[in-house]
């Protein structure tokens, strides 16, 4: 059970090799194929579980393959990120697009950070220069999405991490409201990761509302 056994894409698997991940960890066996096979997944897991590869792999992965609709063409200032990852703070937010940055070298696929509590000019000028995966805090998204200079209409991969952090935090609203945005492209075409630390009932409806049809994994 080693990552080289998981096809992932020729340029994905030698940054893995490359950074010495050589087995997955016990949510990263679970989840990736789960992933990989499109169906979406709700996980109970918990900080240091190696979480972060396991919702950035297949995303990075689905990416690089491109079975996507081709993009339209880039407006002046909006882009239109194919994933997008939210997290409740700039901590994590920076720490795992270091990780999607770190594998995603040499894919072509290209990993942009959003978050508040900083100046936003230069992740605007970070952003325009282009962005497939999206990785922001829930309040500098609704920003971004009501400045006009982000689209979600082309989210193919949405991954909510730490959402029981999220809930506690109050990012409830925002996240429904980024949420909502996804919903116009024909049904089916995007693919959701839930992960939390916890699984209370306010998850429980999280998870009924954003997936269809999932995986639940417990580690
Ligand atoms: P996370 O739970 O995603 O924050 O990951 C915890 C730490 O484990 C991070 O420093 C990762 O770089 C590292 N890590 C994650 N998966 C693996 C793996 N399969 N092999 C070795 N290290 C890993």
């Amino acid at each position: 059970n080693t990552f080289a056994e998981i096809d992932l894409g020729e340029a994905l698997n030698l940054n893995i090799r490359r950074c010495k991940y050589v087995k997955p960890t016990p949510v990263q066996r679970h989840a990736i194929p789960i992933s990989l096979g499109g169906r979406d997944l709700m996980a109970c897991a918990q900080t240091g579980s190696g979480k972060t590869a396991a919702f950035c792999f297949p995303i990075i992965s689905g990416i690089m393959k491109g079975q996507f609709i081709q993009r339209p063409p880039h407006g002046r200032r909006m882009v239109y990120p194919l994933a997008l990852i939210l997290s409740p703070t700039r901590e994590l937010s920076c720490q795992i697009h270091e990780e999607a940055k770190k594998f995603s070298y040499q894919t072509g696929v290209r990993a942009v950070v959003a978050y508040g509590g900083a100046p936003i000019n230069q992740q605007l000028r970070d952003l325009e220069r282009g962005v497939d995966i999206l990785v922001a805090t829930p309040g500098r998204l609704v920003d971004l999405l009501e400045r006009a200079r982000v689209s979600l209409e082309m989210i193919r991969y949405l991954a909510l991490d730490e959402a029981d952090r999220m809930l506690d935090m109050g990012f409830e609203p925002q996240i429904r409201k980024i949420v909502q945005q996804m919903d116009m492209p024909p049904p089916g075409i995007r693919q959701t990761m839930l992960f939390s630390a916890t699984f209370p009932k306010e998850i429980q409806r999280l998870a009924t509302d954003f997936l269809s049809n999932y995986i639940f994994l417990a580690v």
